[in-house]
């Protein structure tokens, strides 16, 4: 029988705001699912790497636990750097089971670091492994960013051992379930998409007038990206395109640019898109206004005629999905998880190059359109309905319980 479920986050702890360093959409997703896992009877413990403010035990929720487990130094240390305690944490985690006296049904990890430690603890318990990657490192490097970083020959090792090793592997769209298909050579009997989804009680259409009024904005047209700050979000095609806009919109225009910087080369982004903006003249148009509370962000989509997203690549794009329960249009690029959420031509727009001039004319469309905007804003309400965190974790559920109960993979992911 299905009670109690290991979730592995080793560096990506749900309780750490989301908007900056590494945690961002994973982040949410691990918080979410594992509440709306606890509300229909299934125990969840997180398991995430111990820092220097965190408690052993913290509850997320009634039937949510977070456990922090000392793996290496309790000070933040580099995504490489990361690898080389992934052993340790995975001892902590089963020191701490067998001292509890804890059994697991079932193990899910995220991520390709926590997947090595979920992966011999599954093997130890003798549970059934379910593993979500998230973002790929060969789509990743396949389109990366100009000054973004390749992931390492290790990671990608270290992606192969997880997915050659796990029973069942989720995928947020059908896209990246070819992508794992075709990119890692997983057998299709292992693979199942699950769509992540989004808190309609938090986010969901408001008064946008209210709302920029709480913002300090006017009726100038506003632009609004929420996300970490880095080379893959592509962003100087936003400031590119906000720049034409600038010079033909018949409105005055704001950018404001909600979350911080991520990664190794997030800080070196920042300081690139400030410049930039200052090179493009830009840069009194652009509010830079760092990482947001996360129960903040419906004031933000609220007050925006339009969120733009100029990723690189996106495994799913969790703030456009947010933008639309919250009735906002989203222009994005025409890439991985983005296509997915938002209805080209009826919840926004999707853009298939990185030509500023082909962005820029999409937005002008929208922001000289207010028939179009209020159009485009019903039908992202609607799109959004498609998406909810019940109906992912509702799909987990059934996937461990058939797990739990068949014993082989294959009866599970049909
Ligand atoms: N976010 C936030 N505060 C910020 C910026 C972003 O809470 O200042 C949240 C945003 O609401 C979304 C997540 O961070 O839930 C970003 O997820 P997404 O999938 O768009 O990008 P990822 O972080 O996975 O690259």
């Amino acid at each position: 029988m299905l009670r109690r479920v290991a979730v592995v986050a080793y560096h990506a702890s749900p309780l750490v705001e989301p908007g900056a360093g590494d945690a961002g959409g994973m982040t949410v997703y691990v918080r979410e699912v594992a509440e709306s896992l606890a509300e229909l009877g299934l125990h969840t413990d997180v398991f995430t790497r111990a820092t220097a403010d965190s408690r052993p035990v913290s509850w997320l929720a009634p039937g949510v636990r977070v456990l922090s487990i000392d793996a290496g130094p309790r000070a933040p240390i580099s995504k490489d750097a990361l690898r080389t305690y992934v052993g340790d944490f995975a001892s902590g985690i089963g020191a701490f089971a067998l001292g509890q006296r804890v059994r697991y049904d079932v193990v899910h990890s995220h991520y390709w670091q926590s997947g090595l430690a979920g992966l011999s603890l599954a093997r130890a318990w003798d549970a059934p492994f379910v593993h979500s990657q998230h973002t790929l490192a060969r789509v990743k490097n396949q389109f990366l960013a100009p000054g973004d970083v390749p992931e390492p020959a290790s990671r990608i090792r270290g992606e192969e051992e997880v997915m050659g090793a796990a029973d069942v592997l989720i995928a947020s769209t059908d896209e990246e379930w070819r992508q794992l298909s075709c990119l890692y050579g997983v057998s299709h009997d292992r693979l199942k998409t699950v769509h992540p989804g989004v808190d309609h009680d938090l986010f969901r259409p408001g008064d946008p007038a209210s709302a920029r009024a709480e913002l300090g904005l006017g009726d100038e047209a506003v632009m609004l990206y929420a996300g970490r700050l880095q080379p893959l979000k592509g962003l100087s095609l936003a400031l590119r395109s906000l720049e034409r806009l600038v010079r033909e919109l018949n409105r005055d225009v704001v950018f404001l640019v909600v979350g911080g910087a991520s990664g190794e080369a997030g800080e070196e982004e920042v300081t690139r898109l400030r410049a930039l903006a200052d090179a493009l003249g830009v840069a009194d148009r652009v509010r830079f206004l760092g990482p947001q509370p996360h129960a903040r962000l419906p004031l933000f989509y609220r007050a925006a005629d339009v969120v733009v997203m100029c990723s690189h690549s996106e495994s799913f794009g969790l703030s456009a999905l947010e933008a639309h329960a919250c009735g906002t249009p989203v222009v994005a690029t025409a890439v991985g998880g983005l296509s997915h959420i938002v209805r080209d031509g009826v919840s926004g727009f999707l853009v298939d190059s990185r030509d500023p001039a082909e962005f820029a004319a999409r937005l002008r469309s929208l922001l000289e359109d207010d028939g179009l905007r209020a159009s485009l804003s019903a039908a992202a309400v609607h799109a959004a309905r498609r998406f909810s965190w019940d109906a992912t974790s509702a799909a987990l559920f059934e996937l461990y319980e058939c797990l739990v109960r068949e014993g082989w993979p294959q009866a599970c992911t049909c």
